[in-house]
């Protein structure tokens, strides 16, 4: 009976590979829904940006804001942009969507100028594929012109692996970013691996030191090393830095005793949406009720 358990073999063998066709078709198909809703979202500008305060520990001000997109999809509602923008990434639709992400944060923050609130920065998240493909340097200087946005306003954030995907024309784009006065910073820095030769070389004006070493702080001692490390190396390379993900007092505090003054998270503030944006910025701006934290 050999033979019949051969034959069994194959037919076992041939009804999972069916099933595994199957398996992949559907998922084709539904990424190619997916892609087309995405492209339609584009098309019907259902994007929408929240703002995550910045807060300087010295001053007790928000002094910036970063950016960060969301999908309001008409059934699912708000979707994150980790559900979206790996898609996006790989389909090259990244770079209409981050195109629509920089003009809305530049008019934006030109429109609370115009309002009166004092000046902030603006920080946009670029992506690999904005930065290399689709001449970056004109579709930011063209989002400055078309919101009247003064660049020192504008910040945009790279990461380690963007720059390092091709480390002479990254430093090439950046000189090109930095002449039109824009800063530039490092997101998620230290889970990438820039060595610190190419560190030194980049126009970059802050570091943020990504949120899995903070999470952790002040207990973990690999962590309290490692963010300890990035402050000072930010620090002996005149670099500004932020911590991001700061959700503690006691992370607060670790990291004031560490020489970080510029902090992002939960603890002051989720992101939020442009009217509750405001609200905050208006009230720490008129009391500096943040400075009570610093003071505590
Ligand atoms: P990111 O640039 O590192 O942004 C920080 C993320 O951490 C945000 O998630 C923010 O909501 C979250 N966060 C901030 N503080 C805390 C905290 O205290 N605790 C916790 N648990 N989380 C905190 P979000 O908005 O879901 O964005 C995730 C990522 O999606 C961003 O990481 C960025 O890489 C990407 N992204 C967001 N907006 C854009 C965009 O407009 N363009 C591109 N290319 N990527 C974007
Ligand atoms: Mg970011
Ligand atoms: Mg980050
Ligand atoms: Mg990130």
């Amino acid at each position: 009976n050999a033979d019949s358990a051969m034959y069994r073999a194959k037919e076992i063998g041939r009804n999972n590979l069916q099933l595994f066709n199957v398996e992949m078709a559907a998922k084709a198909h539904e990424k190619l829904l997916h892609q087309e809703e995405l492209r339609d979202a584009i098309a019907r500008q259902e994007f929408v940006l929240h703002y995550q305060p910045q807060v300087n520990l010295h001053t007790g001000r928000v002094f910036a804001a970063e950016a960060l997109v969301r999908w309001q999809h008409p059934e699912r509602g708000l979707v994150t942009p980790a559900d979206f923008i790996p898609l996006a990434e790989e389909t090259g639709l990244i770079v209409a969507i981050g195109d629509w992400v920089l003009n809305a944060a530049c008019r934006q923050n030109k429109a609370w100028q115009d309002a009166g609130l004092p000046p902030i920065i603006v920080s946009v998240n670029v992506s690999a594929r904005q930065f290399s493909e689709g001449d970056c340097v004109s579709r930011v200087a063209a989002a400055l012109r078309d919101s009247g946005l003064e660049a020192c306003y504008l910040e945009l954030e790279l990461t380690e692996s963007l720059i390092m995907q091709d480390v002479p024309a990254a430093i090439a784009t950046m000189h090109e970013l930095e002449a039109l006065g824009v800063q530039l910073a490092i997101d998620d820095f230290g889970t990438g691996y820039s060595s610190l030769s190419a560190l030194k070389s980049f126009p970059v004006s802050r570091l943020k030191i990504d949120r899995s070493f903070v999470q952790d702080l002040p207990g973990d001692e690999d962590d309290r090393a490692i963010t300890g490390a990035i402050i000072s190396l930010a620090q002996k390379l005149n670099l500004r830095v932020i911590a991001e993900g700061v959700e503690t007092q006691a992370q607060v505090d670790f990291l004031r005793a560490a020489g970080c003054t510029e902090i992002q998270g939960y603890f002051f503030s989720k992101p939020l949406p442009t009217t509750d944006f405001e609200r905050v910025f208006s009230v720490c701006h008129a009391s500096k009720l943040i400075a009570e934290v610093d003071a505590a």
